[in-house]
């Protein structure tokens, strides 16, 4: 009768606003979580429904082997917007989808099998990207998955180093780790991934799925720490709402791609939602605004904790990338966030509570987190 695989929450939402989602009893929810870091422009957002209408009455869908204006501009924006020369782009659907074309383009322009990830690392749940997942729990039950990978401990750059040989077609990174625990990576950690790979002739992959799209600071958080890798993989946030994934390759990568395609590959609507969702990140400097409202939650969240004496292991992250591990449960903090304080916020792991706000929050909202915080943990 129903939906199986969520685990539903007990709130009826019916609309939302900026960082606001609404409940059917009329009740307001801030949305610290941007409901899985897709709302990165808050609900609703005016320019996006509108694009979404006009292009919706226009042209709903053409396969992607027929140009159509809409798709060409999203192509040239996130070329233009890429880091470094990744300059090709393949559009998909969703997170999960971009990282098995990464895998794929990966095998093929190398000729090689063997792909490294990271533990910890969360790059999606169908059976290629489930490979490259560290959490038994997501992957045990459904095995077999793709094989040919490897795992390391994220951030040794000695084990990266020992597992990287000529057989190596990929390392896969999340320049933060997010549903791992909010784990940052160091610029030097980054910049050895890329020089191992580099000698190695195998692709350095930067899964920003989770952090890119200004959240942490930068459009991409590559370019926090100025490396570039060879494919990086984008969603969530893209198209502030619609389902879009993309994989963006250099050009070694994309001349050595064997055929790979998807029915639903660019659509117009989509194709339009993203490129006003990145127009409207650009054009309002919305990644620097994110690092300031950032920093700004940030210390009031450390400040809190230090003045309160709240039960908190640690205040980490970047931008509106940000971990709070608290001594106790995150399941139970985010349930007392929900009910009592209307605060929606995500775990990262068991003790995790994962905060990814609409990257258009000012401080106000960010005031009104940390006292939500600070009332739940007393
Ligand atoms: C969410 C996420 C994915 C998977 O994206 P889906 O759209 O859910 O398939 C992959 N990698 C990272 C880092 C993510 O945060």
């Amino acid at each position: 009768m129903s939906g199986f695989v969520f685990n539903e929450k007990p709130i009826t939402i019916e609309s939302g606003e900026g960082p606001y989602l609404y409940s059917d009893d009329g009740t307001e929810y801030l949305d610290f979580g941007a409901s899985y870091a897709v709302a990165a422009l808050g609900h609703s957002h005016p320019a996006v429904t509108s694009a979404i209408q006009e292009q919706a009455a226009k042209l709903t869908y053409v396969q992607a082997s027929y140009p159509v204006e809409v798709r060409t501009e999203l192509y040239e924006k996130l070329a233009a917007l890429a880091p470094g020369d990744i300059e090709n782009v393949w559009l998909c659907n969703s997170g999960t989808e971009a990282n098995e074309a990464a895998m794929k383009f990966a095998r093929s322009a190398t000729g090689r099998q063997k792909i490294i990830a990271t533990k910890r690392a969360f790059h999606g749940r169908t059976l290629g990207s489930l490979a490259l997942t560290w959490k038994q729990k997501y992957k045990k039950p459904y095995e077999p998955v793709a094989g040919g990978v490897e795992f390391v401990t994220y951030g040794d750059e000695e084990e990266l180093a020992e597992a990287i040989d000529d057989e190596t077609a990929a390392v896969f990174l999340e320049p933060i780790q997010g549903e791992g625990g909010i784990n940052p990576a160091s610029a030097e950690y980054l910049q050895a991934a890329r020089d191992l790979t580099e000698d190695a002739g195998a692709a350095l992959v930067f899964d920003e799925i989770q952090t890119g799209i200004g959240r942490t600071g930068s459009l991409w958080a590559c370019e926090n720490v100025g490396v570039v890798p060879d494919i990086l993989t984008s969603a969530k946030g893209i198209a502030n709402g619609l389902p879009l994934g993309a994989t963006l390759c250099a050009d070694w990568i994309a001349d050595g791609a064997a055929s790979h395609g998807s029915t639903f590959s660019g659509g117009p609507v989509v194709c339009a939602a993203a490129n006003a969702t990145l127009d409207t990140i650009v054009e309002q400097d919305i990644p620097g605004h994110a690092a300031e409202i950032g920093d700004y939650l940030t210390s009031g969240l450390e400040a809190a904790v230090e003045e309160h004496d709240l039960p908190v292991r640690e205040v980490r992250g970047e931008g509106l990338m940000i971990g709070v591990e608290v001594k106790r449960g995150a399941n139970r903090t985010l349930k007392h966030l929900a009910l009592s304080e209307q605060l929606l916020a995500l775990p990262a792991g068991r003790t995790v509570v994962r905060f990814l706000p609409p990257l258009v929050i000012d401080e106000e909202h960010a005031d009104r987190a940390v006292d939500a915080m600070t009332s739940v943990l007393s």
